[in-house]
């Protein structure tokens, strides 16, 4: 069975296409990465807006424009500046990844963002829906960008109730997108979606009445909106608890350390986290002399924060603490003074903790 018969059978893909597309111009978002076509500001808002929303995206998006204006400065940039830059968007593999494609578009392609899809998806960090935006945003070819919010707008036009935590779900929405896709203007085409999902076709209570494409849809038609799209419950988000330390030297200055270069918030700065299932009931300062082999003293619990991701949750118990004694082995810590820990990447969680110092 094709992807017609399956789905597209009674839908009038060219009225759909007018609707979507007027409304679009008369009503399309005044977003910052829009003012030009420009690839590589294009390829920074995604990436920026996979997993956050646009009123967070836009000021991060000016300030990433203003330091790092051209591929060529991001592409030399160091590492720390562009995480800083990121800080408090999270998900920061999208920052290193971005730099990674970002210094290949430099040394492979002269510094221009390829315009197709076989050298743009061989850049890393570019999955399928960013490589359709761009291609289709920036360089108006017809290929289509499927997110979650895309799935969320077609399970509902067409009454899809394929389960939308799928891999072949997208696979199945890609290729009713190819079908559906204007032709002649698929920039405005993918966008126009986009802002359909964002404003109206939203998550809880959709705007039906408002819709522009109402007549087109099957779930308005038959009441069922609010039952689609369909989405299989993600695995239990584990929690996990630490101590974290605020040590002090004589000097009064605190205790940092550089996350591990792979992993979650890899290359971040942060203060020292004792998971609290590795104590086994021995006490905080054994448990630290063994690891960093300094001597410290914990203080009383100062605050507690928690600060949920994707597939787990910390549970954070922040306490001062000084240090006592150093024994000459070289820890990975470093001193800081206070007013130098802003020029240090952190992670969100980490930079609420900085209320306690
Ligand atoms: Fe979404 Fe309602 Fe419009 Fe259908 S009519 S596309 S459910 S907002």
């Amino acid at each position: 069975m094709t992807v017609q018969d399956r789905t597209l059978h009674n839908f009038n893909i060219l009225g759909f296409q007018q609707d979507l597309l007027s409304w679009y111009e008369a009503n399309k978002r005044d977003l910052p990465w829009r003012k030009d076509q420009d690839p590589y500001k294009v390829w920074v808002s995604e990436i920026m807006l996979q997993q956050t929303k646009v009123d967070t995206v836009i000021p991060y998006f000016h300030n990433f424009l203003e330091k790092f204006p051209t591929v060529y400065d991001l592409a030399a940039a160091e590492e720390q500046e562009v995480l800083k830059a990121w800080e408090g968007l999270g998900y920061y593999s999208r920052a290193r990844n971005l730099q990674h494609a970002v210094r290949e578009v430099v040394e492979q392609y002269n510094g221009q963002v390829p315009d197709n899809p076989k050298d743009l998806e061989q850049l890393k960090g570019i999955g399928s829906y960013t490589k359709g935006a761009i291609l289709s945003i920036a360089f108006n070819k017809p290929v289509p960008a499927v997110d979650g919010n895309v799935m969320r707008v077609f399970s509902r036009l067409l009454n899809i109730d394929d389960d939308i935590a799928q891999q072949k779900t997208k696979k199945l929405f890609e290729q009713i997108i190819h079908e559906v896709i204007s032709h002649e203007d698929p920039s405005s085409f993918n966008q126009a979606i986009m802002d359909l999902g964002a404003t109206v076709c939203t998550p809880k209570s959709p705007s039906c009445l408002f819709c522009p494409v109402q007549e087109h849809c099957q779930a308005f038609a038959l009441g069922i909106e609010d039952q689609l799209p369909v989405k299989a419950k993600a695995k239990k988000n584990k929690t996990i608890s630490y101590h974290v330390l605020q040590i002090r030297n004589e000097n009064g200055e605190v205790a940092i350390e550089k996350r591990s270069k792979d992993g979650l918030l890899a290359n971040l700065w942060q203060f020292p986290m004792i998971p609290v299932k590795e104590l086994n009931g021995s006490p905080v300062e054994e448990w630290f002399y063994n690891q960093y082999g300094l001597r410290i003293k914990m203080g009383k619990k100062q605050g507690q924060l928690k600060h949920v991701f994707s597939h787990i949750t910390w549970e954070l118990e922040v306490h001062p603490a000084q240090l006592i004694v150093e024994d000459g082995t070289n820890h990975s810590l470093c001193f800081v003074p206070v007013e130098e820990l802003s020029s240090y990447p952190f992670p969100v969680s980490h930079q609420k903790m900085m209320q306690y110092l």
